[in-house]
């Protein structure tokens, strides 16, 4: 019984990562763009992490994928086009890149951080960017990017904590 359990969910966590794939598939074309394998290879790389990553980071996790040396220029490419396309978002705050958890749609996106573990938990407010659009507005500003990061200790940090 329990090895069934685990069959169904290793099979559940592999449609997962292809669904992401083909989503991120369909939001490139609809961008009239195309997710190379380089670049398939990087999105997948961002994926699998469940941190944020800064641009060396993720060099060092395709260096060791591959066995080999990649430029830095090609792995920043990869990132500008993941961020035009909405399937990566960039953390300012931390100078760092995590997977968008929920290409299928566009979106504002918003971040909690947590400092004890790294966490980057995406968030999604449509109250609070409707808020954002109207002080921008009022101010005459054209945003350019709105994500609101919020840092602090996430909930199972916290209970770490009281434990
Ligand atoms: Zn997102
Ligand atoms: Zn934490």
């Amino acid at each position: 019984m329990g090895q069934m359990s685990n069959q169904v969910e290793e099979q559940a966590d592999h449609v997962n990562a292809d669904g992401s794939i083909s989503l991120a598939e369909a939001r490139c074309k609809a961008a009239g763009e195309r997710l190379t394998p380089a670049r398939r290879e990087a999105y997948l790389a961002m994926l699998e992490q469940d941190k944020p990553l800064s641009a060396y980071e993720l060099i060092a996790v395709l260096e060791k994928q591959k066995g080999k040396k990649i430029a830095p220029l090609t792995v920043y490419r990869h990132l500008d086009f993941l961020m035009r396309v909405g399937l990566v978002h960039r953390l300012e705050s931390t100078h760092s890149y995590v997977a968008c958890v929920h290409p299928e749609h566009t979106h504002e996106s918003h971040y909690l951080l947590c400092s004890e573990c790294g966490s980057a938990d995406e968030v999604e407010s449509r109250a609070l960017g409707s808020l954002l659009d109207e002080i921008a507005d009022r101010h005459g500003f054209q945003p350019e990017n709105a994500i609101v990061e919020i840092k602090g200790v996430c909930g199972d940090c916290v209970t770490d904590e009281g434990e």
